[in-house]
């Protein structure tokens, strides 16, 4: 025997053996238990890399051992062939995308082939190929007919220049990957589905993962809640007059602890901030911190660790809580978002962990609304209130 691997003979007499006898075809399984494994369908970028080899060769290695165990195993291959890679393309090199495309594919099929790999290539499928998007299609007019697909203002990525949205990964250095124009944030209408009618479910269902707490409560945060209550915050006058602001409505799901409420959050982009903020004397540094935080993602808003100093600002304003008749600051935070609930919430820092941390930097008062069973601590220290407000 050869103490050298025969790379190029060894593996092209099996994958030539295998092709010819359908090794990996399969058909409807019979006795056996089934096992389906979809590694993420490659984007025909242009001809296959190691980061490629790594993913298909450890799908490949799952699949194998599965077959040793018994299992029938189903692999398929395709390409998610669909936006923006071919459509750079098309625009630097000229030439059609679907062209471009199609030549791409097979290239990397047949890099992806020579892997070895242990895919049912009768099965290859292409998001582009009108057989197979007409199911995408069909399935969005199925949400869209049950409600489920429906049209919304959001902020998304601007180039003012080529006059097109762009994903957070062509904004990364705040500049049009395509013209270096500076990308604005501006609200647009966009398609949503309506997932959080099922946040209860998706919240009841993150508990029996067994994820890092991290990972959970970051979820939970981006997720948000369904049931809760809303309720109006009228606005104080500003001492030198002015136009009177429409109320705030807020949206909580702890409606029990508002007696606690020591200040209130809107988010920056929210609708009514302009005229809240017009003429207060902070007015410049409160427009210098909107700008900085709709620039950023929501997901890196929500899942920030930042300094609790550096992600909020008092908007110059103060509220009424109905409860009590008590004004209250009002402040703009980067973890309060306008697209989710009413873009406005309460804060009780007594029952809540990121409001307590919140009104300890701010100075804000604390007020527990609970009362806390025998043995069970008091908070930390009760911040006393000696921010200016
Ligand atoms: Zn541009």
């Amino acid at each position: 025997m050869s103490d050298r691997y025969d790379v190029a003979g060894v593996e092209e007499k099996w994958q030539t053996y295998w092709e010819s006898q359908g090794t990996y075809e399969v058909d409807e399984p019979g006795s056996r238990p089934k096992f389906y494994d979809l590694c993420m369908y490659p984007y025909p970028s242009g001809p296959i890399h190691m980061g490629h080899v790594r993913n298909y060769t450890l799908g490949d290695v799952i699949c194998r051992y599965k077959t040793m165990q018994g299992y029938t195993v189903l692999s398929p291959m395709g390409w998610d062939s669909f936006g923006l890679p071919a459509e750079n393309a098309a625009i630097r090199d000229g030439g059609h995308p679907g062209v471009i495309t199609r030549e791409r594919i097979e290239v990397m099929r047949s890099q992806i082939k020579r892997l070895g790999a242990v895919y049912d290539w009768r099965r290859e499928v292409s998001s582009f190929d009108p057989g197979y998007y007409r199911w995408t299609q069909y399935l969005f007019l199925q949400l869209y007919g049950a409600g489920l697909a429906y049209r919304n203002n959001a902020m998304v990525n601007w180039c003012p220049s080529c006059q097109t949205t762009l994903a957070n990964e062509q904004a990364e250095t705040g500049e049009c990957e395509r013209c270096g124009t500076p990308v604005i944030r501006r609200a647009l209408e966009q398609w949503f589905f309506g997932i959080t009618k099922y946040a209860q479910e998706l919240l009841d269902d993150l508990n029996a993962l067994d994820w890092p707490e991290r990972v959970k409560t970051m979820q939970r945060n981006w997720i948000g809640r369904s049931a809760g209550v809303e309720f109006d915050l009228q606005v104080v006058p500003l001492a030198g007059g002015g136009e009177p602001s429409d109320p705030i409505r807020v949206f909580t799901t702890r409606i029990d602890t508002v007696f606690g409420m020591t200040y209130a959050v809107i988010a920056p982009e929210h609708p009514l901030v302009t005229s809240l903020i017009a003429g207060v004397d902070n007015e410049a540094e409160i427009t210098a911190f909107i700008q900085r935080v709709t620039n950023e993602s929501e997901m890196d808003r929500l899942s920030s660790d930042g300094a609790l100093d550096k992600r909020g600002i008092w908007t110059g304003r103060q509220v009424i809580n109905p409860f009590t008749g008590a004004p209250v600051p009002l402040f703009l935070a980067d973890y309060v978002l306008a697209t989710y609930g009413t873009g406005a919430i309460m804060a009780v820092p007594g029952e809540d962990d990121r409001d307590f941390q919140f009104a300890q930097v701010h100075g804000l008062p604390v007020i527990e609304t609970t009362e806390r069973p025998e043995g069970w601590g008091k908070l930390p220290t009760l911040a006393r209130g000696q921010g200016q407000f």
